[in-house]
């Protein structure tokens, strides 16, 4: 039986799932979670969908969206939790404080840096999102989808894959995103709520962080800032710094964007994103972070210029041939 099978064959076994996805989810994260939920549900079995945090706009216009929690009765059983789009167990976070000992876990993701922590793992780094593998465990056990889990699918495929357009998307991406729409999935619509439906606050900080931008080590690497005076100027909110690390990444001769972002009093989060060869995954890893070949992140201490200095530092290496 393949990891899909086994899988398949678990939910439609089970009656009782927690669905979950690593904290500060993104739209695979979230869609996964919601799509899933539906067709367990609408196959009459009880879901409970877990964030770790109230989601926000524009995620929380995702159909169903509301029909998740931020906590849970602790004496509350399950038959499994499914862990989706998460690398990792503590990448969920507070969340994960709910999953007791004896409760099997179902790992669905397509991190290269999982680490297989689930009872059962799917795990497949070839797969362009999280979505698309819970599309082909939705059809392997046989539930329903209807427009709803589609819709949530399509935008998670959307999200990961960037409209369509990075490496990750491959013959087969486009496949299941073609029977998404034949199922119900509105491309246009999918994408005016939760792509094109920024806040002018977000408009204020890009015009903000745009300015910052600066090109490191010969013009391979080109770094974007946020203070967070900065995001207290503009007004704006975490998610609202979506995608902006590819603006650097666009410049012409530049091998990795970077985003360097403020989180907190003394910690800072990196956005690595890389055009062709570096393994921004290896390199994030190096800070316990983690990722994709093309995309990764990690958290460390201190403020943004202590954190680039380091970066930099091991960048170079990595553009340099001497680390990989
Ligand atoms: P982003 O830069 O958009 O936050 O994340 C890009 C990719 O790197 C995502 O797939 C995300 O899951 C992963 N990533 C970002 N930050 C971390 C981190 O701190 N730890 C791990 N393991 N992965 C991360
Ligand atoms: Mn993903």
């Amino acid at each position: 039986m393949t990891p899909s099978d086994k899988i398949a064959a678990a939910l439609a076994r089970g009656q009782r799932f927690l669905l979950l996805t690593h904290q500060d989810p993104d739209a695979d994260g979230v869609g996964s979670v919601l799509a899933l939920g539906r067709s367990l549900c609408d196959a009459g079995k009880e879901t409970t969908l877990l964030f770790q945090a109230p989601l926000g706009p524009p995620l929380c216009f995702l159909k169903g969206a509301e029909r998740a929690v931020t906590q849970l009765d602790d004496r509350k059983i399950f038959d499994a939790a499914v862990i989706l789009d998460c690398a990792e167990k503590n990448r969920l976070g507070r969340a994960a404080d709910y999953l007791y000992k004896e409760l099997p876990l179902i790992n669905i993701d397509h991190h290269e840096t999982n680490d297989h922590f689930g009872t059962l793992n799917l795990v497949d780094p070839k797969s362009s999102s999280t979505a698309e593998l819970v599309f082909g465990v939705i059809r392997a056990a046989d539930l329903p989808m209807g427009p709803e889990a589609a819709e949530n699918l399509f935008a998670a495929i959307q999200g990961d894959t960037g409209s369509f357009r990075y490496g990750n998307t491959t013959a087969k991406t486009f496949r299941v995103a073609a029977e998404l729409v034949d199922l119900g999935a509105l491309p246009w619509d999918i994408s005016r709520r939760i792509r094109d439906n920024h806040s002018m606050a977000r408009l204020r900080l890009l015009g903000l962080a745009l300015e910052t931008v600066c090109l490191r080590l010969q013009g391979r690497v080109a770094v974007m800032t946020l203070t967070r005076e900065m995001m207290e100027e503009a007004g704006a909110h975490e998610t609202d710094t979506e995608e902006f690390v590819d603006y650097p990444r666009f410049i012409r001769g530049v091998e990795m964007g970077v985003l360097i972002r403020e989180t907190g009093q003394n910690t800072t989060k990196v956005s690595i994103r890389s055009n062709n060869w570096v393994n921004a995954a290896r390199l994030a890893a190096r800070f316990g972070g983690g990722g994709h070949a093309r995309a990764a992140g990690f958290t460390c201490r201190g403020a943004a210029g202590t954190a680039l200095t380091l970066f930099l530092k091991e960048a170079r290496r990595f553009l340099d041939g001497t680390r990989d």
